[in-house]
């Protein structure tokens, strides 16, 4: 074979690789896959124009070849300079390029003075030789030609600058996959230039040519900086805060990042012992399949272990990689969080939702009797005012730590604020020890003790589908109405109990328009002196309900008592009584009423300002309006009521104080008591032994006179009492003898 046929047949195959890696760099999805299939396409046309001159016999022909092949030179140094902008720059569709202009020009010149070469003949010559035997052309240059190699040169050296500034500029990962193009391209340059002065026929240099094509079209379109993704890698995974174990084929471990040692407590980082150190701490982790993962608990931490096999060829295994994570803080945050959704942070007990469900469970699992508690702090608010935050929750603290040691058998926790509940089973409820312990708390915080009181409301459940928070608000309920006595500690539930305390519930809203209304009146009792006489009368309350109808005063006064609108009911009462007295200034002027002032009234609103107002307001003589008050309201903040009752009497009132004989007030009291009337109640003083209290109350009313304080005796039923109280001394009397408290109008009517 002649040595053209045979380059024929490498060029050829040379052309066939470059359409091939252009088709490839077309269809590939990297954005430089355009540009370096441009440039494979380009390279393939001096290749091609090769093959022409070489196996032309006619000079047009090679004419037509070197033509061609000068063409495709500098369409080779063009799709080069746009393969290097993008491959030297990295592609950023983004980026404004700077484009190279002047190369775009020289290069378009050059391919249109070549082109015009057939014309003006300024391009090359043919000089006819021989070669193998056969004829062959080969070009002589001219000053076209000339201008054509200082073209390309002048682009291939700016090329070669960018790649060396690449090469420079960039990391050594990555300066290989510039200095082998650069290598490659000097080389096709060299080879060129060698061609040029050796004026040999063939192109040689269209191999190297052909070679810088595939070098292109390998780094980049198919090479992967695999040296980068290995140093990411480990980069990583030693950053990793798991601990990695890479193991070989046979199970030895070849790899180990620090994490790794110190999860083993290795301080030599000594790999032969890394698998014996894994057994001790993990025991079983490579008979178990080459894919797995598993929670394991070791020391109280927690682990995550996953292990994963690697095929490279996805048939022989070439190793396994174990990676272990410490889990146990997000463990711990986990049920931390669990634990603080569920308890109270002060004491420590359940919370509210966490014992409602608890408790929820339990009677429906339990086929026991079950009591409900429900432990609330007597005025825990002021015992927070008057000893501050700190002692209040060491109050808290100690409650709760007293149900932690005595509740064995059933489930507690801390409800609102002051307010504990329980779930118990009725045999397990100790009612002894709660009476005795809870009924005397003692705190001691520092150098402050305080008896804490303790109320206990009980409900049994008797229906479990009832809601659990109903439960508690029935235990709740069982103590509501011990507020004021501190005596009582347990109580329980019933229904009896709820009905009265859902009544009062509504009384206390009704009260306050009964009042706008008028449905609260004072109804007058009638009060006589020794000869019989009405002098006055006692204003007492009557309620004519719309609904409960006509209700007596033992009915709500109680009631307002305890949650302290007593006092509006009063006022109200305090004012019908000063507009009766207006009116009676012209009718009845002699006569006087009496109110009643509950204690709880001192409290709310300044009594002495209220009724010197109202005597003012309605023009009247304080003498008229005369003003009762309890005996045992008086003696609790004795001395500051007497003060109230000496500024009353200075301002022209008379005070009397009610019930005498109900509490325990010494008769030697008496006489520091600033008050003008005594009123004495037949049913305190009256027993089965009636010459006994006929002594007791003919000594109160001698002791009275002594002291110039008048005697009063209500509850006077029969003629009998009248006569004897009459004799013993007594002033004045009221009792269902005379009359029987009666509506204002009928009163006007009987003593005009
Ligand atoms: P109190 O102040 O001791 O009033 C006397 C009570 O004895 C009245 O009962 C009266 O109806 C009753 N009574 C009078 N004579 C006899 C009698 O011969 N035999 C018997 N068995 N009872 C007689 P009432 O009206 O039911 O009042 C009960 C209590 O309610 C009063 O006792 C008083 O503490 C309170 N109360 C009544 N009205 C008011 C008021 O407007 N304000 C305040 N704070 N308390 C009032
Ligand atoms: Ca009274
Ligand atoms: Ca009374």
């Amino acid at each position: 074979m002649i040595i053209q046929h045979k380059y024929c047949i490498i060029f050829m195959c040379f052309a066939i690789l470059q359409i091939i890696c252009a088709i490839q760099a077309f269809k590939s999805e990297k954005p430089i896959g355009r540009f370096t299939g441009i440039l494979n396409l380009a390279i393939m046309t001096p290749i091609i124009a090769n093959i022409v001159i070489i196996e032309s016999k006619s000079p047009v022909l090679s004419y037509f070849g070197y033509y061609l092949s000068y063409i495709g030179m500098t369409m080779i140094m063009l799709a080069l300079t746009f393969f290097t902008e993008r491959y030297c720059m990295g592609v950023d569709e983004n980026r404004a390029h700077t484009r190279p202009y002047f190369i775009h020009v020289m290069a378009t010149v050059d391919i249109v003075q070549i082109s015009l070469g057939p014309l003006f003949n300024h391009v090359i010559n043919l000089e006819k030789t021989e070669l193998d035997g056969r004829v062959f052309y080969r070009d002589l240059p001219r000053i076209g030609l000339t201008f054509h190699r200082i073209v390309d040169y002048v682009i291939y050296g700016a090329v070669l600058l960018i790649f060396i500034i690449s090469i420079v500029r960039t990391t050594k990962l990555y300066r290989q996959k510039y200095i082998i193009i650069f290598i490659t391209m000097i080389l096709a340059g060299a080879s060129q230039f060698a061609f040029i002065r050796s004026r040999i026929p063939i192109d040689r240099s269209i191999i190297v040519h052909g070679l810088f094509g595939l070098v292109v079209f390998y780094f980049s379109i198919l090479y992967r900086p695999l040296r980068l993704l290995d140093a990411m890698l480990s980069y990583v995974v030693s950053d990793m805060n798991d601990a990695v174990f890479v193991f070989d084929n046979s199970n030895k471990c070849v790899w180990v990042n620090d994490q790794g040692y110190s999860l083993l407590d290795m301080d030599e980082h000594k790999l032969s012992r890394v698998t014996d150190r894994l057994f001790n701490k993990f025991t079983n982790i490579t008979d178990k399949g080459e894919h797995w993962s598993e929670n394991r608990v070791v020391d109280d931490r927690y682990y995550i272990l996953e292990k994963k096999a690697v095929k490279t060829d996805n048939k022989n295994l070439d190793g396994t990689f174990l990676v272990i994570k410490d889990d146990t803080k997000r463990h711990k945050d986990i049920e931390r969080e669990i634990y603080n959704s569920t308890h109270d942070i002060l004491t420590g007990l359940y919370n509210m939702e966490h014992l409602y469900a608890n408790v929820e469970n339990i009677v429906h699992a339990s086929d026991e009797v079950l009591n409900i508690i429900f432990i609330n702090v007597k005025n825990f608010k002021l015992v927070k005012d008057t000893f501050g935050k700190d002692f209040a929750d060491v109050v808290l603290i100690r409650i709760a730590n007293w149900l932690k040691a005595n509740i064995k058998n059933g489930v507690y926790g801390r409800l609102i604020g002051d307010t504990f509940g329980v779930c118990i089973p009725k045999k397990d409820f100790d009612e002894d020890l709660f009476l005795e312990e809870m009924g005397n708390f003692v705190v001691k915080n520092r150098n402050i003790e305080h008896k804490i009181n303790i109320h206990i409301g009980v409900y049994e459940i008797t229906d479990t589908e009832m809601d659990v928070s109903v439960m508690f608000d029935r235990a709740h309920l069982a103590i509501t109405d011990i507020e004021e006595n501190y005596k009582t500690v347990i109580r329980y539930y019933n229904d009896e109990l709820r009905k009265t305390i859902m009544e009062e519930q509504r009384l206390a809203t009704d009260l306050i328009n009964a009042i706008d209304v008028d449905n609260i009146r004072p109804y007058l009792q009638p009060i006589a002196d020794k000869d019989g006489k009405v002098v006055g009368a006692e204003a007492l309350a009557r309620w004519m309900h719309p609904d409960l109808g006509f209700l007596q005063p033992n009915r709500f006064i109680p009631v307002f008592e305890k949650n302290g609108m007593i006092t509006d009911l009063d006022r109200h009462i305090w004012k019908d009584a000063c507009r009766i007295l207006a009116r009676w200034k012209d009718t009845n002027p002699d006569m006087f009423i009496s109110v009643n002032i509950s204690p709880k009234d001192f409290y709310f609103v300044d009594v002495l300002e209220e009724i010197t107002g109202l005597v003012k307001e309605y023009d009247i003589d304080p003498k008229k309006l005369r003003i009762e008050i309890t005996e045992t309201a008086m003696m609790t903040d004795s001395e500051e009521k007497m003060a109230i009752f000496n500024k009353l009497r200075k301002s022209g009132f008379i005070v009397e104080m009610d019930d005498f004989g109900s509490g325990y007030s010494s008769l030697n009291l008496l006489k520091d008591m600033p008050v003008d009337v005594l009123k004495l109640d037949m049913h305190f003083l009256s027993d089965e032994n009636n010459k006994r209290s006929d002594t007791i109350i003919r000594n109160i009313i001698n002791l009275s006179n002594e002291l110039n304080i008048i005697t009063l005796t209500e509850g006077v039923e029969t003629e009998e009492q009248y006569y004897l109280l009459k004799e013993m001394g007594c002033s004045l009397f009221q009792g269902y003898y005379f009359a029987k408290p009666m509506t204002v109008e009928d009163f006007e009517a009987s003593y005009p």
